[in-house]
């Protein structure tokens, strides 16, 4: 969440605390003095004499106190590493580029999903208007209709889905979540390509490993790593085509998880809580033990808490 910083003295805090004293919350963070909850912005005030703006806001309301610390914003609003060869100039965020993002990766039943989109900068506004951000801020119902209107505006992308049963084999096989999330990234730009018949100017991953790393499991399966691949975490609050690729992601998740839902003839929750285990457990008594395989990442530890739920 981008958020800016201010550093204030013990005056200023006090008569930020008058200003906003119609919007106070009655609990504060540990540390802070107070928190105030605005339509759009959050802010906590700590007794250190930083206080964070957050929300959609936070840059109108800190510069309200006008004395805004730019590289404390910029360093908090971006939270990036030291930038790398892998880093993406900001210049390609507001150009035609790609983008690519997973869904289902923490979610006990379900694929992996992850999408890859090629936005045009004439399009860029119109993504942005038509409710394109961090799928992660929406909820599932916005999703799909924000994904819809991807495919009406004939955006190209590339879907791959990781079902169950192939997943299950190659973590038996030992590969790692990270391992599988970078070939399905690879398989996503690959088959993009293919479709525009192009190579993108420049293709952003929303980071999940180091590019090192993610190199590494590439060779691994013989691949190596296209040029003017960019890696960045967060990456959707900066790319709308990262950002489009989290909602096409999501939204064929949430798909996937409904048919598998239909299939299985119960509701199979998303996420990993005890809801999911109390699922799972009722999963195995209906259906036996080899649907798990089918329906579940089956080394998750939901698995073992499942089986302790049936008697
Ligand atoms: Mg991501």
């Amino acid at each position: 969440m981008s958020q800016s910083v201010l550093q204030l003295s013990t005056s200023d805090m006090n008569q930020m605390k008058s200003y906003y004293a119609s919007y106070m919350k009655e609990k504060t963070p540990q540390g802070a003095i107070f928190a105030a909850k605005l339509p759009r912005c959050s802010i906590t005030a700590y007794r250190s004499g930083k206080v964070l703006f957050q929300g959609a806001n936070h840059s109108q309301e800190a510069n309200k106190w006008g004395k805004v610390n730019k590289t404390a914003v910029k360093q908090t609003t971006a939270k990036q590493a030291t930038p790398t060869r892998y880093t993406p100039s900001p210049h390609l965020f507001t150009s035609s580029h790609a983008g690519s993002d997973e869904a289902g990766t923490g979610d006990y039943f379900g694929p992996i999903t992850v999408a890859c989109a090629y936005i045009q900068e004439s399009q860029i506004d119109t993504l942005k208007r038509i409710g394109v951000r961090d799928s992660k801020h929406l909820k599932d119902p916005e999703i799909q209709q924000i994904a819809r209107k991807i495919v009406e505006m004939g955006i190209p992308y590339s879907l791959v889905v990781l079902r169950n049963e192939k997943y299950n084999v190659l973590q038996k096989r030992g590969w790692s979540q990270g391992k599988m999330k970078t070939m399905l990234h690879h398989y996503a730009y690959k088959k993009l390509c293919t479709k525009l018949e192009a190579v993108p100017e420049g293709w952003i991953i929303d980071q999940f490993a180091q590019p090192d790393v993610y190199k590494r499991h590439l060779a691994s399966e013989k691949a190596s790593l296209p040029a003017n691949t960019y890696f960045l975490t967060k990456a959707e609050s900066y790319s709308i085509a990262v950002a489009t690729g989290s909602i096409i992601a999501r939204s064929a998740f949430v798909k996937q998880m409904n048919n598998l839902s239909k299939e299985a003839g119960m509701e199979l929750p998303k996420g990993a809580s005890k809801y999911v285990d109390q699922a799972a457990a009722t999963l195995i008594q209906t259906h036996g033990d080899d649907a798990l395989k089918r329906y579940a990442k089956v080394h998750f530890a939901n698995t073992d808490k499942a089986y302790k739920l049936i008697p």
